[in-house]
């Protein structure tokens, strides 16, 4: 029995899933699987785990296990489902990548899609649970589908073995065909319940002209207006990322003080720092491709999505020198009250949107994508959208992953409209015209049909699928991608070799049940591409791993140089930002140092970079002085971390720690360095053409690669230009008016594989 408070139960009963509990936990009784469809808001999130908690399925051994593809909705929706129950945090709890509150009397459990996973590579029958709901599938994130297709196998042989469990699948628009319409995924289709929320009409107003680069300023200008002219009713802003809501937040409060706001600026460090050169060293050792530790992991990876996009900090940079900001007079008369809303903010400055703004003010959120389907926030009636969303591409020569930011779909425009009429009829003000929203895409597309799969395909392996093509996905991943997937790992040493027979039968097919080896599972352990999983399984030798590590995060970060043909902005000074390309060129020849640390080559100069940059605390002040992207530093920082916990997760008797004083390496330590990039690059490899092969002009200095047709060539900007080794490997290609390699690294011949 449950003992709610008066006013949570009124609150419930106002829930349209309310009115289904019977129809939804009779569907639950009498199927093993069951998919339920209702509006954002109609209470499937906060009510389900309730009836489920109440009709038992808690009560034996099993618990109830919730995933949420967002860390933001684990750790909220935990605290809401706790207090309306009127139940300790300890009972209703939530786990989330590296922090949680869960104990041994928990009962209902919410977590990110990426922590369940993990807990199936150890307990594939996950016998804990006597319910798992999976929330927000339509998102059709990675690991959303990946979960669906490994229960679709486990609810059966739990019920098989008289360990009955039960799977909700839950979502927010009724496009679920890929789900149940899918013979491979489930033979007998599961039930669809739906829920009818009540939606007040939502008008929505198109943009005659569509807003290009300045949307941000235009969301501005529209919700000024708005909040000028138009009746009561809170107002949702849809932007892309932190770093824009938290600029549009300072532009309001400003416009529309609701409270005196001080603003301090911290007095930066202003000390520099240049790692030595370390001398030459003859005699050098040779790493060993087969020392490696392979324990088991407590807590890995996980779908960390659009909340790794931008530092907060980052945000002070424009901190008041726009001249927009001021294009609205200060007017204290009618205040608003302004709140940010994204993944990374802290969960007792999200809780404020829930709460009801202060008397005689107007709330306006700000949000990013969590507000479109994850959070209901209450009393909104005003919607205005910027049709864009920021995802996540990924680099298909390295598998980076960069942020961009682009139209969003017609599917989650109308979804983010819909967040108006809540209460009451309201209105929706897209910053695009009608033939802009006529050319969106109907729904965006599962991302596991956008990426490279390589990660993915180690993650099954390392859960023991051995064919991955015949793994049940929602939607599967091209066979192409698939099969480039089990070649890199094969070559990674992360997967067996396939079995050479006498005649070759179908190499596809064999190479798509490669084994995992405990290379492999060394790898599957890090949250970083296998390519430098590699690197990092490989990095305790000669005790490297500090170096391996901030070389991995400033690889696996995109445009750390501030240098690359920047336009000029018109209010810059053309003199200082000559001065500042130079002060890079010369930082650049200090941190690739010379003798052995200059064959490190590029990756050198990233070392140095972030060792100085470190050195120096980080700084918005060093990085624009010296020529580093103060964003891709603050990720770097964040990156080194993270991979710091993780190898001292598999490894914990390497112990290693962040150091921001770290001493540059040794020549020993150097060379280490160049052998576990070449373990994780070995398929990048170049080789300068020799002179008896010049045959052709256009291949003076050029290197030849297996890949390529055509000469490459080290840019101008790399450490390595003058020197031109024999061979190199190189992170990726890159073509400007040439094919240039970036991220460069000499190797020797006889290293070599
Ligand atoms: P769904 O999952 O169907 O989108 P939810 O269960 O998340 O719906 O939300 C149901 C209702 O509960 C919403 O109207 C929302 O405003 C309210 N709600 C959710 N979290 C909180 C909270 N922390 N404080 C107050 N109300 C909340
Ligand atoms: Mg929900």
């Amino acid at each position: 029995p449950v003992d709610r408070l008066a006013e949570i139960q009124e609150a419930r009963l106002k829930l349209p899933v309310l009115a289904e509990e019977h129809v939804i936990m009779e569907a639950v009784r009498e199927n093993p699987c069951v998919v339920l469809c209702g509006e954002t808001g109609s209470g499937k999130t906060t009510q389900v785990p309730q009836f489920l908690y109440e009709a038992g399925y808690a009560s034996g051994s099993g618990i109830i296990g919730v995933t949420e593809p967002r860390r933001v909705a684990a750790v909220s929706m935990s605290h809401r489902v706790a207090t309306e129950m009127n139940l300790p945090t300890g009972v209703v709890s939530y786990q989330i990548r590296y922090e949680g509150n869960v104990t041994d009397g928990t009962k209902i459990k919410f977590m990110t899609d990426g922590v369940l996973l993990k807990e199936i590579q150890k307990d594939f029958l996950l016998q804990r649970y006597s319910v798992v709901i999976i929330d927000e599938a339509h998102e059709r994130s990675v690991y959303t589908d990946i979960l669906i297709g490994l229960l679709s196998r486990i609810v059966p042989l739990r019920n098989k073995r008289a360990m009955p469990m039960k799977l909700v699948i839950m979502s927010a628009t009724l496009r679920v065909e890929d789900f149940t319409q899918n013979q491979r995924l489930f033979p007998a289709p599961p039930p669809v319940v739906k829920v009818d929320a009540r939606q007040f009409p939502v008008t929505v107003h198109f943009n005659k002209r569509t807003a290009m680069e300045d949307y941000t300023g235009e969301a501005f200008r529209k919700t000024c207006k708005i909040h000028r002219m138009l009746p009561s009713g809170g107002i949702l802003v849809f932007l892309t990322g932190q770093a824009e809501v938290h600029s549009l937040c300072r532009r309001l409060r400003r416009a529309f003080p609701y409270k005196p706001n001080r603003e301090c600026t911290g007095e930066p460090n202003t000390h520099t720092h240049t790692p030595g050169i370390p001398s030459k060293c003859p005699a050098l050792p040779r790493i060993d491709l087969d020392n490696y530790s392979a324990l088991p992991v407590e807590e890995g990876d996980e779908g960390d999505d659009e909340e790794e996009e931008d530092g907060d900090e980052v945000s002070d940079l424009d901190l008041g020198d726009n001249p927009d900001d001021y294009d609205e007079k200060s007017d204290p008369s009618i205040p608003l009250y302004v709140l940010p809303l994204y993944s990374l903010l802290a969960p007792e400055q999200q809780a404020k949107v829930f709460r009801p703004a202060p008397a005689g003010t107007r709330l306006c959120v700000v949000a990013t994508n969590v507000a479109e389907t994850s959070l209901t926030i209450p009393g909104v009636r005003y919607v205005v959208d910027c049709g864009r969303v920021k995802k996540r591409f990924y680099d298909r020569v390295t598998g980076v992953s960069s942020f961009k930011v682009t139209w969003t779909s017609q599917a989650s425009a109308n979804q983010r409209a819909g967040r108006a009429g809540r209460t009451e009829p309201g209105h929706c003000y897209r910053l695009y015209s009608s033939a802009v929203f006529s050319d969106f895409s109907l729904f965006s597309e599962a991302e596991i049909t956008r990426r490279p799969v390589d990660d993915l395909v180690l993650q099954m392996k390392d859960l023991n699928i051995q064919k991955v093509v015949n793994f049940p996905f929602p939607t599967p991943p091209s066979s192409e991608a698939l099969a480039a997937a089990e070649q890199l790992l094969v070559s990674l040493g992360a997967l067996e070799e396939p079995p050479r027979e006498g005649r070759v039968i179908d190499l596809k097919r064999a190479r798509l049940s490669c084994p995992i080896t405990p290379l492999g599972r060394a790898m599957a352990a890090f949250p970083v591409s296998p390519r430098y999983a590699k690197m990092l399984a490989l990095g305790q030798q000669q005790d490297c791993m500090p170096y391996v590590i901030a070389v991995v995060a400033a690889m696996t970060v995109r445009e750390i140089f501030d240098d690359l043909d920047r336009p000029v902005a018109k209010d810059e000074d053309g003199e200082k930002v000559g001065q500042r390309r130079a002060r890079l060129a010369q930082n650049k020849r200090l941190w690739a140092g010379q003798g052995q640390s200059l064959l490190l080559g590029d990756l050198m100069v990233m070392l140095g970079a972030v060792g100085a940059c470190e050195f120096a605390g980080c700084t918005p002040k060093f990085c624009e002085e010296n020529g580093l992207r103060y964003k891709a530093m603050l990720e770097i920082r964040r990156l080194r971390g993270q991979l710091t916990n993780a190898v001292n997760a598999v490894c914990p008797d390497v112990g290693v720690f962040v150091d921001g004083k770290m001493p540059p390496p040794t020549p020993t330590q150097v060379q280490c360095l160049r052998q576990v990039v070449l373990s994780g690059l070995g398929d990048h490899l170049a080789r300068r053409v020799q002179s008896e092969e010049l045959l052709d002009p256009k291949w003076r200095n050029g290197y030849k690669t297996p890949l390529l047709d055509e000469p490459v060539f080290i840019h101008p900007s790399s450490a390595l230009f003058k020197t031109l080794p024999e061979f190199v490997v190189y992170q990726e290609v890159t073509e400007t008016t040439k094919m240039y390699m970036r991220g460069v690294c000499a190797v020797e011949a006889d290293w070599i594989p």
